[in-house]
């Protein structure tokens, strides 16, 4: 301990981070959640978050399932806030862990669906992973067996892919319970054959599960694989190699929680009620209540220990185990309503997170697109042709298209008339482009079209066809005795040709056209 301290003292909130990490791996919840807090106070935001994270998985794993949830809300909310949808998602899997350690399955479904949702949002394989992990075993006590599976499995295969041998090791166990669950279904519809197949399947999975945890020192899950392997093989009609397996297990008080130890009695305790060894199965279904976790194993234990009495005759005792698990329910559902406004507070401001984000970005969106259309006939503006003229010139044309005395349209008709002039134009234009091309109002009654790869004669066609379409167009549906025209000038660049030298030169052929009488295309060969 006084080692520990001393690194402590030394390290850095990164090494402190990492050391817990470590430690969290090796079981030594005291000794990483001393470093982890000392992480978290010395350590930026995401430090934080991540030692918040690691807190959160040592308390639950100690069975402070209140705890754990208070510190993986917390580990949500700056995960959420420094913008690490992976750390989120790992965050959301534990506060779903730790709901369903308490009994309250629906929300730790919302949860770890929002975790899976999130870790793919990040793009993170740990995290995607460690909520598969979350969901199977939600799935599983939701007894959606068939989903159970397929998530675990999915999940495994995931773990293995990027190495991670502790988390594939307990998904493999928890494919055994589901398996189990299958067992236990097959056997109440009379199935005895397929019961057998399926416990041992389990056994088979969960023996896999320990050897990896025991190579890796992960002593929780190895004693956890352990007990559900006895189980497996007790189902599969080999009780008494299913208790000397669970006999090689020396309980240790200092390294084992209580969950690991009253897993243990009630896995014996389970194997003894099927072996008609009532006396035994209810002094180990009460040691299992005595030192129970939580309420909600609490009630579990209850549960067993009334069918034990049962079985042995004793309605009265049976009666009476059962009236504690009502009371216990009764508990525990009244203090998930509590923590449930607090889970959903949190949930809460993640998702007006993402709707600010998204309004935010709608936002943008629409100012970009503002600041780059011209609003009155919805071609792009001069600033966006610019923009399109600075990424190159070389191979394109440019055609410089204004109205022909538009000042008599305004002096004559109306401003208004002008200005419908002008979105009328705007509407002839946009069919002119093709991908790649541009269509801008220049200036008040100056338009230009950037064409793409078009070759002289081909940039004099459109241009011409630009000024015919303009002629055309049927201007008295405007205004009574309207008539428009345009002059073009175009200019069609060579290799080395700047926008400068486009745009100056298509303006002189504009002017020419002018001269010469308006209405007209003038056209330069390829400047460079
Ligand atoms: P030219 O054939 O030589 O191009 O003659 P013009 O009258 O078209 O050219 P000039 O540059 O003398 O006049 C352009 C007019 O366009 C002046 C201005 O009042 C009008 N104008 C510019 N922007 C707008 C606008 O947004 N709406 C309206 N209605 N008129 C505009
Ligand atoms: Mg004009
Ligand atoms: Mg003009």
């Amino acid at each position: 301990m006084s080692h520990e301290i001393a690194v402590a003292e030394r390290a850095t909130p990164a090494e402190l981070l990492s050391r817990s990490r470590d430690l969290l791996r090796g079981s030594e919840y005291e000794t990483a959640i001393a470093l982890a807090r000392q992480a978290a106070e010395e350590g930026d935001p995401a430090t934080r978050a991540e030692a918040l994270w690691i807190l959160a998985n040592c308390r639950r794993l100690q069975d402070d399932y209140p705890q754990a949830l208070e510190y993986a809300l917390g580990a949500a909310e700056l995960f959420r806030e420094i913008g690490h949808p992976g750390g989120e998602a790992r965050a959301r899997s534990e506060v779903a862990r730790a709901l369903l350690s308490s009994g309250e399955t629906d929300e730790a479904l919302k949860e770890s669906l929002s975790a899976l949702e999130l870790a793919e949002a990040g793009a993170d394989l740990s995290a995607h992973v460690t909520a598969m992990t979350a969901l199977g075993n939600v799935y599983l006590s939701m007894q959606q067996l068939d989903l159970a599976l397929q998530v675990c499995e999915r999940g495994a295969e995931m773990a293995r892919l990027i190495g991670d041998e502790i988390a594939n090791a307990a998904l493999q166990d928890t494919v055994a319970c589901v398996l189990m669950n299958d067992s236990e279904v097959a056997r109440g519809r009379g199935d005895q054959t397929e019961a057998v197949r399926l416990a041992l399947a389990a056994a088979e999975r969960s023996h896999t599960a320990m050897l990896i945890a025991r190579e890796h020192g992960h002593r929780r899950n190895e004693a956890c694989a352990l007990a559900n392997l006895a189980e497996a093989l007790g189902s599969a009609g080999q009780p008494a190699r299913a208790l000397e397996l669970l006999d090689t297990w020396r309980i240790d008080p200092a390294r084992d929680s209580a969950y690991t130890i009253t897993h243990h009695l009630d896995t014996r305790g389970g194997i003894c009620l099927a072996l008609e060894r009532y006396e035994e199965a209810i002094t180990l279904f009460t040691q299992a209540l005595g030192v129970a976790e939580s309420k909600s194993a609490a009630m579990m234990f209850c549960e067993h220990l009334s069918a034990a009495y049962e079985r042995s005759g004793d309605f009265a005792a049976a009666l009476d185990a059962h009236k504690k698990y009502h009371l216990l329910y009764r508990q525990v559902a009244s203090e998930a309503a509590l923590r449930t406004a607090r889970v959903a507070a949190v949930r809460m401001e993640t998702e007006q997170a993402k709707a600010s984000a998204e309004r935010e970005r709608l936002r943008a969106d629409g100012l970009l697109r503002m600041s780059l259309e011209d609003p009155l006939t919805g071609l792009a503006n001069r600033r966006h042709l610019d923009d399109e003229l600075a990424t190159g010139v070389a191979g394109r044309a440019i055609a410089l298209v204004d109205v022909d005395h538009f000042k008599r349209v305004n002096d004559s008709f109306s401003h208004q008339i002008g200005d419908e002039v002008l979105r009328a134009l705007g509407g002839l234009l946009r069919p002119a482009c093709r991908a790649g091309d541009v269509a801008a109002r220049y200036g008040g009654e100056e338009f230009a079209v950037l064409f793409r790869g078009l070759s002289t004669a081909e940039a004099a066609a459109a241009a011409e066809r630009i000024r015919r379409t303009v002629e055309d167009y049927d201007w008295a549906g405007v205004a009574p005795g309207l008539a428009v025209t345009v002059s073009v000038g175009v200019a069609v660049g060579g290799e080395s040709a700047l926008p400068a030298g486009l745009l100056s030169l298509a303006d002189r052929r504009l002017y020419e056209a002018k001269n010469a009488g308006r209405n007209r295309v003038h056209i330069s060969t390829s400047v460079s």
